[in-house]
């Protein structure tokens, strides 16, 4: 492991970390309960530069690396999953194309404002019939003298419903392969569907979204035609590290929390974390919470020294993942019935802690990946 956390990055832990316990926890019950988008909260992480720490400061962001974005995320998670899918959805996805390949106005009236939270963006790619198997899509932009007339169907977009502009994944009538659109919110034919009621991450709302031939000019191509998972490869091992950071960052939260019950919670006359059947939980959770930590910033050290790093981040994703729904499994049993009521953040923790099992590609998809890398 080649890396060495410098005083930017203990900066950036300590504004995030602090922002997170006096802002975000105190919310993030409510954040989850209420099931609605967090828009003063994300306005405020706007604030703190977070959307624009991985773009030039020339683009209108700060240029930090893929450490500081992941020590910012893990925070982010640790003090609400919803807050934090919602912002690194923003500040990733939904925006990375429109500063690699966005015109003068998208750059101006989009890209800028989304940096500081003032638009909300989107990435659309997955429809009914096609999740992993994302070259199934069947989302058509049919080529015109004008532009691109786009029809389709797309499910489980975070932030549909709150957002100003999307990023859409289709075919183009004249390629086999996809290419990604810039498309706004307001054109006509673009139509939200409700909110998908979930399991976890409620505060971070997804919906349905349908194009019904809404045209778009030229200009709002990202990229060229047929390039469109070439695109997205290239932030592919950016987003699988993000999704580590978020699983690292709940099972954080999980732990801390548990912990803090086992020293006070006394049964048979000593607190319950002098027993060894929870003693040794603690054990396991702190191991894996270690070597995820270990993990994560050998994975975000391989982005930022522009290494090769694909298997390592589906590696880190995958493990991380896994250990954030055991560590919320196992701090849950510490908490017994304290730990199922809903009074207490931890039944919260194992809710949104299984998101990260799909985010950022399902766990099953990434072992085909990771075989892969192997040569298998
Ligand atoms: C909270 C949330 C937010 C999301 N936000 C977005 C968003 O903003 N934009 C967006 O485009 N999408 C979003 N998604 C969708 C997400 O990317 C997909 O759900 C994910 O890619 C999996 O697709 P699927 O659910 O259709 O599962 P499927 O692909 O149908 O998979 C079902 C099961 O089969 C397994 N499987 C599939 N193919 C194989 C195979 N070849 N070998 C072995 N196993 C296989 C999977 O691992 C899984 O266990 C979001 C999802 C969630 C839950």
């Amino acid at each position: 492991m080649d890396y060495q956390l410098n005083e930017t990055h203990e900066l950036i832990r300590q504004t995030f970390k602090a922002f997170v316990d006096d802002k975000v926890r105190p919310q993030a019950e409510a954040i989850d309960v209420n099931k609605e988008f967090p828009y003063e909260l994300f306005k405020e992480v706007g604030q703190l530069g977070f959307f624009g720490m991985r773009y030039p400061e020339s683009a209108g962001g700060s240029g930090l690396d893929v450490m500081s974005y992941c020590l910012a995320v893990v925070e982010l998670a640790r003090g609400s999953m919803s807050l934090a899918a919602a912002c690194s959805m923003q500040s990733l996805m939904a925006t990375y194309f429109l500063h690699r390949f966005g015109c003068e106005e998208i750059k101006k009236e989009y890209f800028a404002k989304a940096l500081t939270g003032e638009k909300i963006g989107t990435i659309c790619m997955t429809e009914p019939n096609a999740g992993s198997d994302l070259m199934n899509i069947t989302t058509m932009a049919k080529v015109t003298e004008e532009g691109f007339i786009i029809s389709g169907q797309k499910i489980w977009i975070t932030s549909a419903t709150v957002a100003d502009f999307m990023t859409v994944l289709a075919r183009t009538d004249n390629h086999e392969a996809l290419s990604i659109f810039f498309v706004p919110a307001h054109f006509e034919g673009v139509q939200i569907g409700k909110s998908i009621d979930k399991l976890g991450v409620r505060g971070s709302v997804t919906s349905e979204v349908s194009f019904d031939n809404v045209r778009i000019p030229k200009q709002y191509l990202l990229g060229n035609i047929g390039e469109g998972t070439k695109c997205l490869f290239e932030i592919l091992a950016e987003i699988r590290i993000m999704t580590a950071a978020l699983a690292y960052g709940v099972g954080l939260a999980a732990y801390e929390e548990a912990l803090e019950y086992a020293k006070t919670r006394v049964q048979f006359g000593k607190p319950i974390g002098k027993f060894q059947a929870i003693s040794i939980k603690f054990a396991d959770m702190a191991v894996k919470l270690e070597t995820t930590k270990q993990m994560l910033y050998h994975a975000a050290n391989l982005c930022d020294r522009g290494l090769p790093r694909q298997k390592e981040a589906a590696i880190v994703k995958l493990y991380a993942s896994e250990c954030a729904n055991s560590i919320c499994d196992e701090a849950s049993r510490v908490m017994a019935s304290y730990g199922y009521a809903t009074e207490y953040p931890m039944q919260r923790y194992l809710r949104d802690a299984r998101f990260t099992l799909i985010g950022g590609g399902t766990n099953e998809i990434l072992k085909i990946n990771i075989a892969k890398e192997l040569g298998l």
